[in-house]
């Protein structure tokens, strides 16, 4: 179940909440229990940004024969 991020106005708390999708805007309570909550954007990364190490692009993949220790 994804988790949402909320933010209280009354007492300008930040919450998060683990509801389903279907009710991610419906109106959620503070722990404190203001309703008057705005849902904040989540943080979560989905996907986006190369980040994951590639490997050397050409070469032929062997690593051996480009160095010289072929002959
Ligand atoms: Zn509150």
């Amino acid at each position: 179940m994804p988790r949402y991020e909320y933010r209280c106005r009354t007492c300008d708390d930040t919450f998060e909440l683990s509801r389903p999708m279907a009710e991610s805007s419906d109106p959620a309570s503070c722990p404190a229990g203001h309703g008057d909550t705005v849902k904040l954007l989540s943080a979560v990364a989905v996907g986006g940004s190369a980040s994951s190490p590639a490997p050397a692009a050409g070469g032929g993949g062997g690593g051996c024969c480009g160095g010289g220790c072929c002959g």
